[in-house]
């Protein structure tokens, strides 16, 4: 047997030998806490619940047990997270590569060519972003052959769980303190996890940034939105944040006795009917100036249904507020950037340390466009060794199995431009697994596969670097006989990582 940090340390234990009593009291007691503590989300069979806090909350979809994950390959992607932060930042400021990276997309996926087109025209303005405040999610799973953490992708918008997923660290952290004895695994092995104080630790920086004590931070969200308290944490942390006697503004802070920052909640529509902009920049919703803008929402065309949103997106973008993420920000996290940055000699135009480039590009999969006509061969082939996708996100838009060999001879056959919608994947095939699911107060065992993501907060002023760590992790554990899982989709769980 191992043994790290005085702990004995053994795989987790074979869950068919659980006894169903102790699984059952343990599922008893992992539902009152949740419900104690917020790990909670709208229900779904409550008709305003993602409208109404306090109203038709059911706990959020979770594992019951922590999931076994090796030390090495959980450092590893702790290491990269500031790299990719920096990645993004470097990029972001790449016009040109952003541009004609994504010029054939463009052409063939609106959304992408709305992004485009406000991007474009910040630049006409010359308009720079001098504080500039990335909230990231790099995703990642552990291909079980090669033992390779693969990164799936890097988010850089809308970052969902950062709440709710340190709650699931506690929440496994309290049970193992109670049955760990039983089952043989120790709560010291279940990394700390203050994603959510750390995310509000970001924004309150980038607002003291800003320096306008009365202003706020407003977050962009969706008329109907059950995921809520996830970004009700966050905003509960802001506020609760004391400040440190180092600056004007937090002293200002002080004597004015306003130490909290406060946070308002609007949509894109909201912000188009409310929203303008004064002479020097700043961002007016109603009368309240606001410092920073992060988006929970506006990833995806949904979130656009009229020209309104668009305006508003625009106006965000022109405005001084410090935007999480800026148009490029979130360009630069598209899967057609991804797969660019991918390509041989790439990640040299970003980034010096010849070191930090060997560490990104080891966790980089296969990735390739459709131009690669080798690749699309080998994908009409065998494409159970893919993933297709599209410029999405928010899960559920990627073409698996068949459906992308019937996409592909299709794509094939008209001979439009329409290829340059997608990319194509290496399939990573994670570790199966079994698992004790927690669904609607039900607890339900299946064979699953884990993804983990690394949070990473980044804040810039100019030349310089305020903030840029690694900000706790997200592990999402879905059924394996499921391609995608989003956790609001109902495939995934919200899972926490131990260690191994
Ligand atoms: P999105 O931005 O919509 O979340 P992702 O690239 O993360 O898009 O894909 C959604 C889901 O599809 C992932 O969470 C994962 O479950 C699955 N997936 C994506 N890429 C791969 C891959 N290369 N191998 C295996 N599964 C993948
Ligand atoms: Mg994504
Ligand atoms: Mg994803």
């Amino acid at each position: 047997m191992e043994i790290q940090d005085g702990i004995a340390v053994e795989p987790i234990s074979d869950l068919h030998s659980i006894d169903p009593e102790l699984v059952e009291k343990m599922a008893y007691d992992a539902l009152v806490w949740s419900s104690l503590h917020g790990l909670v989300v709208g229900d779904r069979s409550v008709e305003r619940s993602g409208r109404i806090p306090g109203l038709g909350m059911v706990h959020a979809p979770f594992a019951l047990l922590p999931t076994a994950f090796p030390e090495s390959h959980w450092k590893q992607a702790c290491e990269v997270a500031p790299i990719f932060n920096e990645l993004v930042d470097r990029v972001s400021l790449e016009s040109q590569f952003l541009q004609e990276a994504l010029s054939r997309t463009k052409k063939v996926d609106a959304f992408t060519s709305k992004l485009l087109d406000i991007h474009s025209k910040m630049l006409e303005m010359n308009k720079k972003e001098e504080i500039r405040l990335g909230l990231h999610r790099s995703d990642y799973m552990l291909d079980e052959q090669t033992k390779l953490l693969l990164q799936i992708e890097l988010n850089t918008i809308s970052c969902s769980f950062p709440g709710l997923g340190c709650l699931v660290s506690d929440l496994h952290r309290n049970l193992l303190k109670h049955y760990g004895e039983y089952l043989g695994l120790h709560s010291k092995r279940i990394p700390s996890n203050a994603a959510a104080s750390q995310f509000a630790d970001a924004l309150f920086k980038a607002w003291v940034q800003y320096d306008n004590p009365r202003a706020v931070v407003m977050i962009v969200v969706q008329g109907d939105e059950r995921n809520m308290y996830d970004q009700h944490w966050l905003c509960a942390s802001l506020k609760e944040k004391y400040p440190l006697l180092h600056s004007d503004t937090y002293l200002y802070q002080i004597l004015n006795n306003t130490h909290n920052v406060s946070t308002i909640r609007k949509t894109l529509a909201e912000i188009d009917e409310e929203g303008k902009l004064q002479p020097d920049g700043t961002l007016l919703v109603g009368s309240q100036a606001i410092a920073v803008v992060y988006f929970r929402a506006g990833y995806g065309p949904v979130d656009y249904p009229s020209e309104s949103e668009w305006r508003a997106r625009l106006l965000v973008e022109q405005s001084s507020a410090v935007k999480c993420p800026s148009i490029s920000y979130q360009l630069v996290g598209t899967k057609k950037i991804q797969q660019e940055l991918a390509k041989p000699n790439v990640l040299e135009r970003f980034l010096d340390s010849k070191e930090d480039i060997a560490k990104l590009r080891k966790c980089f999969a296969g990735l390739w466009s459709l131009d690669d006509k080798d690749v699309v061969g080998k994908a009409i082939e065998e494409p159970g060794l893919f993933v297709m996708k599209p410029q999405r996100e928010g899960g559920g838009n990627n073409i698996y199995g068949d459906d992308i060999r019937e996409t592909l001879l299709r794509l094939q056959k008209e001979g439009t431009e329409e290829d340059a919608a997608y990319i194509l994947m290496q399939r990573i095939f994670p570790i199966v697994s079994p698992t004790y699911l927690m669904r609607d107060g039900i607890c339900h065992k299946d064979c699953a596969i884990s993804e983990l993501g690394i949070y990473g907060a980044y804040l810039r002023n100019k030349e310089k670097i305020i903030m840029n760590d690694q900000c706790g992790y997200l592990l999402r554990t879905k059924v394996s006989s499921s391609d995608e899982g989003g956790v609001a989709a109902g495939f995934a769980v919200l899972d926490s990582i131990y260690l191994t």
